[in-house]
């Protein structure tokens, strides 16, 4: 499998070239050269397979430059780290099904695609002989989810920003008790948007980025995508549904789209799924596109599913690589736009399309709280605010359609205890994982959010 920039001008490059470019050097972002297509006989012999067995056959369709035992190692060495034996274990809450994609490291969805990226990293550059550096900015999920990720691996170091003091108390523990040689916790004196400043100028600044072999780890990768194909599949054959190979409906909690361009991938590839849902919060962008046609960019406001506080997807190109029919020249076109007007237009017959595929939702912020307690309530379970979100459109969109439906949660409740709290009054039961860390050692350091400070920081410690 080749794979190719959704702006046209980067080809044929090799799966692990596009795991080192990330960003495509065009600009865009890379996408495989064809989908590969299932049969339904071919999707049937998925099911009572194990997660990595899976993993392994779809992944395996996208690379070709890797051999089967060496991917077989990375896949097994990817998932060892998670506390179910299933990996994604999915549950039923009356008449919905619940997919728990959080008993990774960090208790987020983002360790199923970081703790394999990690290991690919590591992989790749011990071929090469070759290093990297990471450097990003996190307001809490992707950062720690990172971090786990690289800790302790051959040819990487991470230096990751956050902003000093407004980070969930979990998260900033996640962070910082993470002591092995290779990983910086810089605490910045300012916002998450200082740190995302300051990353962004150090990666514009050309000379630095190449004399450091500077890379990101950030959600635009495209084997974070890849890894997330495998657990639609996965999930769905947990369900009933996969006695008749039915169709199915996923609810996808969404900020950046990776995780429910994922979904879109698995549908393509022939799993029976019917409609793809984007749950949203108050940050509904991406609500107002599917029921509007407007999408236009707002401010961000501030919720209780920060990880869901987005306005500009970035993964979103790619899907539009695929609706204007792999032409980039529309791609290039309706960035462009979005750069300069704050919006893309959408004709009503490419709308047309898009609906056949998603549909949406937006929950509010007194809503949301409402859902965690509705759930609480019905079943004894606790969902953190993110899923609470997805559960919302389950709720709201339940009797519009015959198929099953699929919610995906993406974080456990303890790392969101505030909002958990506020909601039913109790506290969710703390994993082992997160209890521990308040008695670890600690390291981070602290800087002013000064681009150079920074710079000198990473020089001194490269
Ligand atoms: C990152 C994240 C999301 C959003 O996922 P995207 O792939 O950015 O759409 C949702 N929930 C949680 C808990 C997250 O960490």
């Amino acid at each position: 499998m080749k794979y190719m920039s959704t702006r046209g001008n980067v080809k044929g490059i090799n799966f692990q070239d596009a795991v080192l470019m990330g960003l495509a050097d065009d600009g865009g972002l890379l996408v495989p050269e064809e989908i590969p297509f299932m049969s339904i006989k071919e999707i049937k012999a998925l099911k009572d397979k194990g997660y990595q067995e899976v993993a392994l056959i779809i992944m395996k369709k996208y690379i070709s430059d890797i051999d089967e035992a060496t991917l077989e190692e990375i896949v097994f060495k990817s998932y060892k780290t998670f506390e179910d034996e299933k990996v994604i274990p999915v549950i039923k809450l009356g008449n919905f099904y619940l997919s728990e994609l959080f008993h990774g490291p960090t208790y987020a969805f983002k360790d199923i695609a970081l703790q394999f990226l990690g290991n690919l990293f590591e992989y790749i550059l011990d071929q090469r002989n070759d290093y990297l550096n990471i450097i990003g900015a996190t307001s809490g999920d992707t950062g720690s989810a990172a971090i786990y990720g690289v800790r302790g691996k051959k040819g990487i170091k991470i230096f990751i920003l956050h902003p000093r003091g407004r980070v969930s108390r979990m998260q900033e523990l996640q962070m910082t008790t993470v002591l092995d040689d290779n990983v910086f916790n810089i605490a910045i004196a300012g916002t998450f948007d200082d740190c995302q400043y300051i990353v962004k100028e150090i990666f514009s600044d050309v000379e630095f980025k190449r004399k450091y072999n500077l890379g990101s780890i950030n959600s635009i990768n495209w084997a974070r995508v890849l890894a997330q194909i495998v657990y639609y599949f996965y999930s769905y054959f947990q369900t009933d549904e996969a006695d008749s190979m039915s169709k199915v409906n996923f609810v996808v909690p969404t900020g950046n789209f990776g995780n429910i361009l994922a979904g879109f991938y698995a549908k393509k590839m022939g799993l029976p799924v019917n409609k793809l849902i984007i749950a949203t919060n108050e940050n509904n962008i991406l609500y107002r596109f599917i029921k509007k046609g407007d999408y236009s960019i707002r401010n961000v406001v501030e919720t209780y599913s920060p990880s869901m506080d987005i306005q500009i997807a970035s993964n979103f190109e790619r899907f539009l690589f695929y609706l204007f029919e792999g032409d980039s020249n529309w791609v290039v076109k309706s960035m462009k736009q979005l750069k300069n007007e704050k919006k893309i237009n959408f004709s009503d017959e490419l709308m047309k399309k898009v609906r056949e595929i998603f549909d949406a939702t937006s929950t509010s912020n007194e809503r949301n709280l409402e859902v965690i307690k509705e759930i609480y309530d019905k079943y004894k379970y606790i969902v953190d605010p993110h899923t609470a979100c997805g559960i919302d459109a389950v709720l709201k969109l339940k009797n519009f359609y015959n198929e099953a439906f699929i919610a995906m949660s993406t974080a456990h409740p303890a790392k969101f205890i505030d909002s958990v709290v506020k909601a039913i009054g109790a506290k969710p039961e703390v994993p082992n994982g997160l209890k521990e860390l308040e008695n670890k050692e600690k390291r981070v350091y602290e800087l002013e959010a000064s681009v150079s400070l920074v710079k000198k920081f990473i020089e001194k410690n490269l």
